[in-house]
């Protein structure tokens, strides 16, 4: 009998514990995705080409039985189950807010066709990992101990020759209503896919992951895996990747953290939904942010990395360059808008999201909250980073500065510690000590 199997955020065919249970009984599959309107209208641009990529990828991996549907999911994925007369619909489990309330509307859509949820994006599934009494972690240390202990599977065994999959040219296609894979204009930043995420990570095993813990913080030395996107679209599960992290191994054990670190937001996202774009930490709703036409103004200067700080400025160019950002400098450029712009993280988390290939509500937001003091665990309030002697400390010899800001390319001290200023470089458009004292001022305002 016949099965769909749903793709979302799992763009891939090995390690897909939904693939092994739509093959259950050996069953006949059709791949399917569903292009949301109202997705597509919300992601921002780079996102979208490196998921029309991801698509064709896919697409050729089934050997050109990816059936693409446009609609709401609520409308197409019935429709197409009882096309196909599908015994039942396998999805992997999606935590964030939006996948669930969708995914409940699906369901009761489906009336009798079972949707089957198996596997999810994270080594360990939110709401898996929680205290003894029952309630959630709001601090990652503890939640990491226990995150461990949990452990998690060996990698599903599915593979792209373990199903029979349907060819969607032979549906009448009504509807199903079938269309092509969408052009979004440009070029994805880097390749998309399965097996591009699966020969990058590799890459990064044989020569990378030993040097992660001496250069992970560096800008300059790229030193993160960049995995970030293959994650976020489910090109790779970190399953697969976590077989290769032995703790022994020189920089296994910090990058297992950072995965942790992702499970831990999601399971945040799951357990708290109102902190997509809400305080976690309702203390801070008190807080004074400034909104009007001058912060405005200040925003726009943020966004386009004019803001006379030279690592701020390069953090948001490689941003609007690139569509990713490098982790230290993210924390960085984050700061600065909250603690030295005073604007609300929301706006900041925003443009983010439009920007990123990575862009993901709970590692964003929740990096966001954590920077601006307001989310678990989050760097304490008063501790205001200094633009410049972040510089200095991560960014030693200014190379990741004179990479993104021409300006000051021939600028030996690219800091501008000592250096005059040359020209056509801004004046910063704020004075760092003042606006600290004035963050802490307001942070004392509603700490009483
Ligand atoms: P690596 O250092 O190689 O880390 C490996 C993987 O671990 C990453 O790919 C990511 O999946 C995960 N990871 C690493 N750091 C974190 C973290 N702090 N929180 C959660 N997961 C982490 N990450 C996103 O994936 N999407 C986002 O939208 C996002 N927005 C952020 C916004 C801010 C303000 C901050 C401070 C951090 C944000 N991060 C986000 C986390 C982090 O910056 C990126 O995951 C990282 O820069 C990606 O590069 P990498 O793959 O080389 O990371």
């Amino acid at each position: 009998m016949p099965t769909l199997l749903w793709y979302r955020r799992d763009l891939r065919v090995t390690d897909l514990p939904a693939l092994s249970a739509a093959l259950a009984d050996d069953s006949e599959v059709l791949g399917c995705f569903v292009l949301d309107p109202r997705l597509e209208a919300a992601v921002g641009r780079r996102r979208l080409q490196f998921l029309g990529e991801c698509l064709r990828r896919l697409h050729e991996d089934l050997d050109g039985r990816l059936l693409i549907s446009r609609g709401r999911p609520q409308d197409r994925i019935p429709q197409i189950a009882n096309e196909i007369s599908a015994t039942s619909v396998h999805i992997s489990e999606d935590f964030a807010p939006f996948g669930r309330r969708r995914d409940e509307q699906v369901r009761a859509a489906l009336g009798q066709i079972p949707l089957v949820a198996t596997g999810s994006p994270y080594l360990v599934s939110p709401g898996r990992v929680v205290k003894d009494d029952g309630t959630p972690y709001r601090v990652f240390t503890p939640y990491f101990r226990r995150w461990r202990e949990h452990g998690w599977r060996r990698p599903a065994d599915s593979r792209p020759t373990s199903a029979r999959w349907i060819d969607p040219d032979g549906l009448s296609g009504k509807a199903a209503a079938p269309v092509q894979i969408p052009d979004f204009g440009g070029q994805a930043a880097f390749p998309a896919g399965e097996a591009a995420a699966l020969r990058h990570w590799k890459e990064f095993v044989d020569d990378g992951l030993g040097r992660y813990d001496d250069e992970r913080d560096l800008p300059a030395r790229d030193g993160g895996s960049r995995m970030s996107a293959y994650l976020k679209f489910g090109n790779i599960h970190p399953r697969t990747m976590a077989v290769d992290l032995g703790s022994e191994q020189p920089g296994g054990g910090s990058y297992l953290r950072q995965l942790a670190f992702r499970d831990f937001y999601a399971a945040v996202l799951h357990h708290w939904p109102r902190s997509a774009w809400h305080n976690w930490n309702r203390d801070f709703d008190a807080i004074e942010t400034d909104t009007g036409a001058h912060a405005r103004h200040m925003f726009e200067l943020w966004k386009v990395g004019q803001t006379g700080f030279p690592l701020v400025d390069a953090g948001m160019r490689e941003l609007r360059a690139t569509g990713l950002m490098h982790n230290r400098v993210r924390m960085i450029t984050a700061s600065f808008l909250v603690k030295d712009l005073h604007l609300p993280w929301q706006w900041g988390a925003r443009w983010f999201m439009d920007q990123l290939i990575d862009g993901d509500p709970a590692n964003n937001q929740h990096g966001w909250q954590w920077c601006a003091g307001t989310g678990t665990d989050a760097a304490p309030y008063f501790r205001v980073f200094n633009p410049t002697l972040q510089g200095r400390k991560f960014d030693p010899d200014g190379d990741y500065v004179r990479r993104w800001v021409p300006e000051l390319a021939g600028v030996r001290d690219a800091h501008l510690v000592r250096a005059a200023r040359p020209p056509g470089y801004p004046e910063p458009i704020v004075d760092h000590g003042q606006e600290r004292l004035e963050a802490l001022r307001r942070y004392q305002q509603i700490s009483g």
